[in-house]
């Protein structure tokens, strides 16, 4: 099986080429076409199954196709438990969307707010964001929901355990009903079940 005929188009491809992924994995198989029909999805995928092109092939794929009525508000946000995972899904990001002009930014706390505050200004399409830091920016407005697309919730069992519910749960009441919902964790426990239920409705379901 080939990227192409999972859906994604040459451009993203070729990213994916260069970086020399021969064949996609299992989870990128199941869901990258799941993801392009545009259906919710609650995926059980460990780290190192190659999950984080899973998901963000197939958003940047949808994101590069509807790039024309750009309003410099954010599209996508993937919201993953720790800045070094922020940082590393971004770099992939970035790594798959060379060609594609759409902007990425990391936002994590513990580190100065103005650089990111002023990236959010330029324009940002895809937010990565740990939740802490993520509340902190919606409620100081610098960070406007009413254009999400796309909401990612990464390594959901990791931000259950670092007490993070709440804040995800708050954040995610405030973000347009009209969107598709991504969870993916290790383990589908009960407490991300739960979490699932009020914010990836209706999901196909893939474990590897
Ligand atoms: P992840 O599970 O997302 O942490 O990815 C684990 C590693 O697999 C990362 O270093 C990716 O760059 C790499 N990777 C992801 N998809 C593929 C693929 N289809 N072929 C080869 N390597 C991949």
């Amino acid at each position: 099986m080939s990227f192409s005929s999972l859906g994604l188009s040459p451009s993203i491809v070729s990213a994916i080429d260069a970086l020399g992924y021969k064949q996609p994995t299992e989870i990128q198989q199941k869901a990258i076409p799941v993801i392009l029909s545009g259906r919710n999805l609650l995926a059980a995928a460990q780290t190192g199954t190659g999950k984080t092109a899973a998901f963000a092939l197939p958003v940047l794929e949808q994101l590069s196709q509807g790039q024309t009525q750009r309003k410099k508000r954010i599209r996508a946000v993937i919201m993953a438990p720790t800045r070094e995972l922020v940082l590393q899904v971004a770099d992939y990001i970035n790594s798959y969307c060379k060609d594609i002009g759409l902007k990425v930014l990391a936002m994590y706390g513990g580190t100065d707010i103005q650089p990111q505050k002023q990236a959010l200004i330029e324009g940002v399409d895809i937010l990565v964001a740990t939740p802490g830091r993520l509340k902190d920016m919606y409620y100081q407005r610098a960070v406007h929901f009413d254009e999400i697309e796309v909401l990612v919730l990464d390594e959901a069992d990791r931000m259950l355990d670092m007490g993070f519910i709440e804040v995800i749960t708050e954040l995610v009441e405030r973000m347009p009903e009209e969107r598709q919902n991504l969870l993916f964790s290790a383990t589908l426990s009960p407490r991300v079940r739960a979490l699932a239920k009020t914010t990836v409705p209706n999901p196909v379901e893939i474990a590897i």
